[in-house]
């Protein structure tokens, strides 16, 4: 197969990171006989250093004709104090757009070798294997009218007493296409798993959740062999640390997902492991189009330093292999591959080994290794 790929880097551990994520791409290339495609681009902070901007048109231009994009992260501390708009985090949003991708995956499992490394008791995290989908580019974070505003009239007070009241407001709007084809996303991925799905909602207040959940009853006859649930947003809150593992994939608008996705992500460990995809159209293949980063940032604190934990960012390119590749085998290799590295205990600082941590570039060519 032709792996057609645009890499990335970003700014601070992004370029570490990915370097070894890379490192383990070439190594599955090799071991399965793919042909891959490699191109670097701009993104972040170094593209506004290079070209003036974020999201340089090269950068969109690569994007457009790349399979799926790897991303390392993006943020500098001397942009930290401009407006949102100038800032490297842009680049993000011009990306995701550009990609159309509209759904954001988070893969979270536990690994015996960390289990001491979640705050929640070892028997409620070991065998903790889900994928939290969080709907991206619709709901409470896009939808219109918003903004903060002044009224006098709402004050309750008239005449010339009266003083302006002051008033915010966002729109949490779906259509029921946004809502169907992330659920249909949802299902066709429980297919590839142990065919469960949790749609999570708040239909006892909210009559777009209500719509939500209309919309996941009326699809799911079309997936008979996948399983169905529905819980209420709060009590899904409090599912994921009571009994984590009777999750398999969970399905939510934009804000219920934000917030659920870092509960669950704490599950894991470290920031560090954690991998995220985001994916939209499909392509004739099947496959999915999408862009593949680590959760965490750019670390400028430990930047340059070799210590950050390239395992989000590998993890990311076992859910490219996965996703946008339908390649299962290789990316179950990738990740059995950091199963091993991480029982042999040669890991990097953040998870805390009892002895010598590992650089990034020993995590990175030690996964290599074991693949
Ligand atoms: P961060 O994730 O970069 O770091 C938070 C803490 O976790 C730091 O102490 C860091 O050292 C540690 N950490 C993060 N990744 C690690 C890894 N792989 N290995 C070991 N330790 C790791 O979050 P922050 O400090 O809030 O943000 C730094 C910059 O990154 C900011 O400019 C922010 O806007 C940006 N950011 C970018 C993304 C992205 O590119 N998707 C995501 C979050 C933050």
């Amino acid at each position: 197969m032709n792996l057609n790929i645009l890499v990335l880097p970003g700014d601070g551990i992004g370029l570490e990171v990915t370097r070894e994520a890379v490192r383990v791409l070439r190594v599955v290339a090799e071991k399965w006989n793919h042909q891959l495609t490699l191109r670097e681009g701009l993104l972040g902070g170094i593209a506004i250093h290079k070209t003036g901007g974020p999201f340089p048109a090269e950068t969109e231009r690569l994007s457009r004709e790349a399979d799926a994009v790897l991303m390392g992260a993006v943020g500098l501390p001397e942009f930290d104090n401009f407006a949102p708009e100038k800032r490297p985090e842009r680049g993000l949003l011009g990306i995701r757009k550009t990609m159309g991708v509209y759904a954001n995956l988070r893969p979270v499992r536990s690994y015996k070798a960390l289990l001491d490394s979640s705050p929640l008791k070892n028997h409620l995290v070991d065998g903790v294997d889900m994928v939290i989908v969080r709907e991206l580019t619709g709901g409470l974070y896009y939808g219109s009218p918003r903004g903060i505003y002044e009224d006098a009239a709402s004050s309750g007070v008239e005449g010339e007493d009266a003083t302006p009241e002051i008033h915010a407001v966002n729109t949490m709007a779906y259509s029921w296409s946004e809502i169907e084809r992330v659920t249909r996303m949802a299902f066709e991925l429980a297919r590839k798993r142990r065919r469960k799905v949790t749609s999570v909602d708040k239909s006892n207040v909210l009559e777009v959740s209500q719509l939500w959940r209309r919309v996941v009853t009326t699809v799911a006859p079309d997936y008979p062999d996948v399983a169905l649930d529905h819980l209420l947003v709060d009590n899904c809150a409090m599912q994921l640390v009571l009994n984590p593992k009777r999750f398999d994939v969970v399905v939510m608008e934009n804000m219920f997902g934000d917030i659920l996705s870092d509960e669950g992500a704490v599950l894991a460990g470290s920031i560090g492991m954690l991998p995220s995809a985001s994916i939209g159209a499909k392509k004739a293949s099947g496959a999915w189009t999408g862009l593949y980063e680590p959760v965490h940032g750019s670390a400028p604190d430990i930047a340059g330093q070799n210590k950050a934990n390239p395992f989000g960012a590998i993890g990311s390119v076992a859910a490219m292999l996965e996703y946008s590749f339908g390649l299962t085998e290789e990316a179950a290799s990738v990740n059995r591959a950091m199963e091993t590295v991480l029982n042999t205990g040669r890991v990097t600082a953040d998870l805390r080994p009892s002895g010598t941590p590992a650089t990034t570039e020993e995590a990175g060519e030690a996964v290599c290794q074991a693949i």
